[in-house]
């Protein structure tokens, strides 16, 4: 994986009061409808508790 510490990692900004600081949370919606289950990454910003959806984890954001 692409870990190091450098100028790679790509920053999240809310859209709306351009805060850096976000609450993860990761959703699952469960086999409601036969599907398989997928899972969805929740950034939730600290300041304004805007919500950004990821989903299946496959974002330009490597979390974790
Ligand atoms: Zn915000």
């Amino acid at each position: 994986m692409t870990n190091q510490p450098g100028d790679q990692t790509p920053q999240l900004i809310c859209p709306l009061c351009r805060c850096g600081q976000f609450q993860q949370e990761e959703a699952r919606s469960d086999s409601r409808w036969g599907f398989t289950s997928h899972r969805m990454t929740l950034m939730i910003c600290v300041n304004c508790r805007f919500v950004l959806h990821f989903y299946d984890n496959h974002s330009v954001f490597d979390f974790d």
